[in-house]
């Protein structure tokens, strides 16, 4: 089945539904919608010549734009490759390179930059909104395309926290699968129910998009076509039945904004992508009421592994309540879920591995990261996590960024959350310093006013010595990646540094 399909029905059974909106205003019906796509789709084909299986690249801000040209792509039968504007030209560029892009869209503000970083595959650079697109829009519409499920649909570029990203091939089957996992799992949809996109939709924002078209909803964008909490207010106050993707850095800032918003227009606000402390989830719980799911997943097996649903995040009176809100919550419905070697044995930690329709078919020309992630069918996360006795999945951290000090394992996140419990503390990250006695030693770089003393005096209060950081390096920010995720690749590669230029710079 190709995903345009779901469109093309929405086209003629809810014609006149709103589909598209952009700060309050429909921009498109859901017969518009369809036929801007079925257009788009028709020159992509003829006069651009493109074949089935052609990568297209999205370079652009969210817009309403944007899903016309994504669902255009899918209807002419060719993969979408969207790519998150943010990035360097020429981080850009070695992705269109990587994939062998056709053609790509791009926004006005990317469009010339990305040009001068262009492959030679190639062969066109569409303005959104620009006079070529416009044409486009002039062709004879065309019926969708016919697609095999596992035909590539999605091409998801990995947010690269280590090296080079890598392109995850999300078929048509993945994304149906998880569209379908979305609406029974993390936020029931129904028929004029809104998606404000105010992360980026080339990323998770993007692929909730899919659920809503399912049920005849609609996708809204903001005026700036990003992330200010004031606007995300405002869209709140005009817009009953709102639902929105929020990282956990995204729902800090909404929770500490001043202004007022008539939180009963939520329907659901969902987190993930990066942990969150239970001290923020429950501020924020307290401040917005229980509207709250929160999704594990990752590019390889979007968008959710394991959710933490809207019931579990209300059930306060629950004695686990604390407990699951620091959990991922439970496998969703369209996958299998285990950890390595211990298959669901309760409290034993290892790499969380996960089976099922959602999984991607392997990256991009590259067989043999393939072949180590995909390992008899289960998909290798590189995250560590464990399963309670009623099936909660608590995250431990990365495979690669778990610390050994003395032969033992420290999990970064479990320090973490002790120090940010501090109202002085803004964001920490913790890491391994190589060490000749202890294999590594364990330092907490953060941001804010809190004293080094203090920090100690808490984790002595809280975890066991052991685990208590050597140093406490304090810093204005952490280095983070263009989805606001802080890179404690880039952090080694920091502390490395300071560490050889002057043997000891850390206050204890
Ligand atoms: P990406 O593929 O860029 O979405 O990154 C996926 C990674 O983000 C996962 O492998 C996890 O390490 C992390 N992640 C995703 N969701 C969560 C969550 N709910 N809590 C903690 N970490 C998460």
């Amino acid at each position: 089945m190709n995903m345009a399909a779901w469109l093309a029905r929405a086209g003629r059974a809810r014609a006149d539904l709103p589909a598209l909106v952009r700060e309050g205003t429909v921009v498109a019906t859901y017969s518009r919608f369809a036929e801007n796509a079925a257009r788009l789709a028709s020159a992509l084909r003829g006069p651009l010549g493109l074949a089935p299986g052609d990568r297209v690249a999205i370079v652009a801000k969210n817009s309403p734009h944007y899903l016309d040209v994504l669902y255009a792509i899918w209807w002419a039968g060719l993969a979408a490759v969207p790519v998150n504007a943010k990035l360097h030209a020429a981080e850009i560029g070695w992705i269109l390179e990587n994939c062998g892009a056709r053609l790509a869209f791009a926004g006005s503000g990317q469009d010339a930059e990305i040009g001068a970083y262009a492959p030679d595959t190639l062969r066109e650079i569409v303005t959104i909104d620009g006079p070529l697109y416009r044409r486009m829009l002039e062709a004879e519409p065309v019926p969708p395309a016919t697609c095999a499920p596992d035909d590539l649909a999605w091409l998801f570029y990995t947010s690269g926290t280590t090296g080079r990203p890598k392109g995850a091939m999300l078929s048509h089957r993945n994304l149906m699968a998880m569209s379908l996992a979305y609406l029974s799992d993390v936020d029931p949809t129904s028929p004029g129910d809104t998606l404000l996109h105010a992360a980026p939709m080339s990323h998770g924002s993007g692929l909730y998009a899919m659920a809503h078209v399912a049920r005849f909803g609609v996708n809204a964008v903001t005026a700036s076509g990003g992330f200010e909490p004031a606007e995300v207010f405002d869209e709140i106050a005009r817009t009953p039945g709102l639902s929105m993707f929020a990282a956990p850095t995204m729902i800090k800032r909404l929770t500490d904004h001043p202004g007022e918003t008539p939180v009963g227009n939520i329907r659901t606000i969902i987190w993930g992508g990066a942990p969150m402390h239970v001290a923020d989830a429950i501020r924020a719980i307290d401040r917005f009421g229980p509207r709250f799911a929160q999704i594990y997943g990752q590019g390889e097996t979007p968008m959710t592994t394991t959710v933490l649903s809207k019931a579990d995040i209300a059930d306060r009176d629950n004695p686990r309540w604390r407990e699951r809100l620091g959990s991922a919550g439970i496998a969703n419905s369209a996958v299998e879920v285990r950890i390595d070697g211990v298959g669901g044995a309760p409290g034993v930690s290892g790499e969380i591995l996960v089976r099922g329709d959602t999984v991607m078919r392997g990256y991009w020309g590259n067989p043999q990261a393939t072949a180590e992630t995909i390992r008899e069918g289960w998909l290798h996360t590189g995250d560590v996590g464990a399963f309670d006795a009623d099936g909660y999945l608590t995250l431990m951290d990365r495979s690669k960024d778990v610390i050994i000090s003395g032969g033992t394992n420290v999990y970064p996140r479990e320090v973490e959350e002790v120090l940010l419990a501090h109202p002085q503390v803004h964001e920490v990250s913790v890491i391994g310093r190589p060490d000749p006695e202890w294999g590594e030693s364990i330092v907490a770089y953060y941001a804010g006013d809190a004293e080094p003393s203090a920090l100690d005096a808490l984790c002595l209060e809280r975890i066991a010595r052991f685990k208590r950081p050597k140093a406490y390096v304090r810093v204005e920010a952490l280095p983070k990646n263009n989805y606001g995720k802080i890179l404690k690749t880039d952090l080694r590669e920091m502390d490395r540094r300071a560490h050889a230029d002057s043997g000891e710079e850390t206050q204890q």
